[in-house]
């Protein structure tokens, strides 16, 4: 370009005039599964020359990603659109509670628009026409990750939505449908775009990781020269040469679920399955329709753990279903004596208007249901305890998330995972004096860990340099 030229665009540049983008406030509530469909949100938006509000008095228009899994989310639902309203005024409504436009409506009359779960186009739609972009190439930037809600250093990465199995106390396939899986070359240019813009831990999440790719029939896409099934085993194999730790959540028991095992035990994959058995007594597991086959699930965590060790298993249950009696009770804290899980997350029933469980007879009483909540939490955080007791004295591998501030001695601490902990669901890794380490931490890092001490949830350390 001749300077002449240059002048003349320069001049052109400093003439153009850059509106300032609008701005739009983001309120996301439900599951990591919603906390993705916000990502997803948000990436189109900035795309589209949006700017992020921070608080409600500078947005144009503010979001309510809602959750509609139990009525309590859902009220919790009602209470942050209601919050918006009166903050902002300006508010649409997103979300699987989206689904219930009429019931929002109802409520709120003036809302501007109320789309359902994965409408993309039509809550980005809804968007523009409330405030319209500032179109301009100066503004038209997009991080090439995307936009993240998690801090750069993990990732949830959501490899389908909807569900086939039918559990009787959800309803989530009636929010979200039938399994649709997305192509394995999609899934892993996503996971290598995070892992080049930062992210360390990738969580694979959807409504069951074990039935990925059924619907498209396992049809395998060109990735980097070569074949890739979609199946959890194949996606498992590649993420795991991104360098990233990668965490599989929401997998169901099936038979296949053994091959990603060995994964774990070369270190391609992190060791740890988040398995929501929800039960183990096979009449409960009846009325939730649910697989029982507990006794053979049993023998596979055997298994499991031969061939990989230090394999971590995550699950949560549900106590107080409908026709839960004592001896059902009773059975499930036997089970779990037997299966040792690491990490157990425990729900009192709550009936979710529109799940088939509402018809089952046999309602358990509040107060049972709370006792027996104490009497499984008070299990599993023994087994827990007992777990993490044996890890002292042990060097653990442990990402950093968060750096602490000096005390008066000049000692700072930081918390961090090891990798049988799972982000907000599981516990931390609290360390001391890092300010000892040579270079510093920074979020994100992974560094080793000498285990000093334990209780029922955390561990405690020092990092050895
Ligand atoms: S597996 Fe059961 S609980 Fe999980 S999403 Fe599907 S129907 Fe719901």
């Amino acid at each position: 370009m001749t300077f002449a030229a240059y002048e003349r665009k320069r001049a052109n540049i400093m003439a153009t005039q850059i509106p300032l983008p609008p701005k739009v406030g983001m309120v996301s509530l439900g599951c990591p599964k919603a906390l993705v469909d916000s990502e997803r949100i948000l990436t189109k938006l900035r795309a589209d020359g949006y700017d992020m509000s921070p608080d409600y008095a500078g947005a144009d228009v503010v979001l309510v990603n809602t959750c509609g899994f139990l009525d309590s989310a859902k009220e919790e639902s009602l209470e942050a659109i209601g919050e918006a309203m009166a903050e902002n005024g300006r508010v649409i409504v997103t979300g699987c509670m989206g689904n219930e436009a009429d019931a929002i409506r109802a409520r709120f009359p003036d809302v501007l628009a109320v789309t359902g779960a994965h409408q993309y186009e039509d809550v980005v739609g809804a968007v523009h026409e409330a405030a319209p972009p500032a179109r301009g190439e100066f503004v038209d930037l997009v991080p090439d990750a995307g936009l993240k809600l998690t801090p750069r250093h993990y990732s949830y990465l959501k490899i389908s939505e909807g569900c086939n199995h039918r559990c009787s106390f959800c309803i989530i396939p009636s929010l979200r449908g039938d399994l649709v899986s997305r192509r394995p070359d999609a899934i892993l240019r996503e996971a290598e775009k995070l892992v080049a813009a930062g992210t360390r831990e990738l969580l694979v999440i959807s409504q069951d990781t074990s039935a990925y790719g059924v619907d498209i029939k396992h049809q395998p896409r060109e990735w980097h020269g070569r074949e890739v099934r979609a199946h959890m085993t194949d996606l498992a194999r590649e993420l795991g040469t991104l360098g990233a730790w990668v965490r599989l959540h929401y997998v169901y028991p099936y038979p296949h679920v053994d091959k990603v095992i060995p994964l774990m035990a070369e270190g391609l994959i992190t060791p740890y399955l988040d398995i929501p058995f929800q039960h183990a007594a096979p009449s409960v597991l009846k009325r939730m329709k649910r697989p029982a086959n507990e006794a053979k699930v049993l023998n596979r965590l055997k298994g499991w753990r031969e061939i990989c060790p230090d394999i971590t298993v995550r699950s949560t249950f549900v106590v107080g279903f409908p026709g839960e009696s004592e001896e059902d009770f009773q059975y499930l804290l036997d089970w779990l004596d037997e299966a040792q899980l690491d990490r157990v997350g425990g729900f009192r029933f709550e009936p979710v208007e529109g799940a088939s469980a509402n018809d089952l007879d046999g309602a358990v009483p509040e107060e049972v249901k709370e006792e027996r909540y104490q009497r499984l939490m008070e299990k599993t955080a023994a087994i827990s305890a007992a777990k993490l007791a044996a890890k002292v004295g042990r060097t653990l591998p442990v990402i950093i998330d968060e750096l602490g501030e000096a005390d008066e001695d000049g000692s700072i601490g930081a918390t961090g995972r090891s990798q049988a902990d799972a982000p907000e669901i599981d516990g931390n890794v609290f360390l001391r004096d890092v300010q000892a380490v040579s270079g510093g931490l920074l979020q994100g890092d992974i560094v080793n860990v000498v285990i000093e001490d334990a209780d029922e949830h955390d561990l405690y350390g020092v990092v050895i340099t």
